[in-house]
């Protein structure tokens, strides 16, 4: 079958660049309109001969789903989602205005450059071309552009699995951000880590509830020192070390690459001889909770009668039970918790086909990098889409040269991304997807 042709590579420059320019910032609220953006995607998948529906839970917060068949009808459907809004960003604070979609020196600048304007772009591109080499994949592609990602999700995501499930049927797998980008470990070695899993996230809320009373008595039943003792233990918890097989899998391949004997009964060992490629596990192997605000009183000597704090609390798949049980301990009798968010987490197979295809993808178009399964700390849309039974991996391919620290771009001042980059993903997701 045909190439991806040089076309491509140019649109994905241009979609990436127009996607920017259209400010689809979400300061969360519900403060936030896709619909521009939501109306440039469907613009481009009707190009490509789709049929685009757009699907809004609350005016303005646009969702796009399109379905491209494939040629055998009895293989289950792939999901490739890619969120449209995007964090806030200060314009003061940048090289260039974050939503100019200035290419500059072969850079594209400008917020969602890498999370996740890049990743639409490519899927777009790719369809585009799709479209004009007569190009049909074996699976059932279901393309989603989603609002509401960077806030709740209730307008995204959230709202498509609950109201058009619909629209998934026979979906088993899905793919979007966070994944198959280059980490360079400072040492010339280049690693593409594929996300097979995320943790859960359990922003917890805290109340210490006691006696109220003059700032001058006796009080043993002070809620402030309650909530104070509570946090203090939550904040300095040691968790337990608990290995999901992502993360057994990364530390094993990581050991490997690096020559160094993968010992798993002294973990935290392992990750300090690691060195920097250690960074990409440290924060998955143990579950978190982080006291991060605090409520109380409204004067000096008032003693009141109850205290608010709230934490990000994180869990590993599997590492729920654990999570609350440990809270319940922390907290003790006089504080009571319940969660303020929360959001499952996901766990993704490492020996599947589809992950295989993925690795081979990459490593055909970047054969000095070496691919490894990680574990995102935080989580995606692919949290909601579970719900439909729908297994989701990170993979948003990027060649990035060094000095470019993909984390540090991701919701960062400059975010920005190399044309060569783009260009590199979409070649490496035109091939996985049209094969997988
Ligand atoms: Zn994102």
């Amino acid at each position: 079958m045909a190439d991806i042709d040089e076309r491509a590579l140019d649109d994905v420059v241009t979609f990436t660049s127009d996607l920017i320019r259209i400010d689809t910032t979400n300061r969360g609220g519900g403060d936030c309109q896709e619909r521009p953006a939501a109306e440039y995607a469907a613009g481009q998948l009707a190009g490509a001969g789709l049929e685009p529906i757009l699907l809004e839970r609350s005016k303005g917060r646009t969702n796009v789903v399109a379905r491209i068949e494939g040629t055998d009808p009895s293989a289950d459907a792939l999901l490739v989602h890619g969120h449209l809004d995007v964090v806030p960003a200060q314009a003061d604070e940048w090289s260039v205005h974050p939503f100019s979609g200035e290419i500059r020196d072969g850079v594209v600048w400008g917020r969602g450059a890498v999370d996740m304007k890049n990743m639409d772009a490519m899927i777009l591109a790719v369809v585009r071309a799709w479209a004009r080499l007569g190009v049909r994949p074996r699976r059932d592609l279901v393309i989603a552009f989603t609002a509401d990602e960077e806030a709740s999700a209730e307008d995204g995501s959230g709202f498509l699995a609950d109201q058009h499930a619909g629209l998934f049927e026979g979906c088993t797998e899905g793919i979007s951000e966070s994944g198959a980008f280059t980490f360079h470990d400072g040492g010339g070695r280049e690693i593409y880590p594929i996300a097979a899993g995320e943790r859960g996230t359990g922003w917890l809320k805290l109340t210490a509830r006691g006696r109220a009373g003059h700032g001058s008595k006796v009080n043993h039943e002070n809620a402030v020192t309650r909530l104070a003792a509570a946090i203090t233990r939550i904040g300095e918890h040691e968790w337990p070390l608990r290995l999901t097989p992502t993360v057994r899998a990364s530390l094993t391949e990581l050991a490997a690459l690096y020559g160094i004997d993968a010992d798993l009964d002294d973990v935290d060992g392992l990750l300090t001889k690691l060195g920097p490629a250690g960074k990409l596990v440290e924060p998955t192997v143990r579950n978190s909770a982080n006291p991060t605000m605090l409520d109380a009183g409204y004067k000096v000597n008032v003693i009141p009668g109850e205290a608010v704090a709230y934490v990000d609390g994180r869990y590993l798949p599997g590492g729920e039970d654990e999570f609350r049980i440990t809270l319940d301990r922390l907290t003790g009798p006089d504080v009571d918790w319940e969660f303020h968010h929360r959001e499952v987490a996901l766990q993704a197979p490492v020996d599947s086909l589809t992950y295989a295809q993925m690795r081979s993808a990459v490593e055909e178009f970047a054969p000095e990098g070496h691919v490894v399964p990680y574990c995102m700390s935080g989580g995606t849309d692919a949290k909601q889409f579970s719900r439909l039974g729908i297994t989701g991996y990170g993979f948003a391919p990027l060649k990035l040269p060094e000095g470019f620290d993909y984390q540090a771009l991701f919701h960062g001042v400059d975010e920005r991304v190399p044309v060569e980059a783009l260009h590199f993903g979409v070649h490496v997701l035109d091939r996985f997807l049209r094969n997988a």
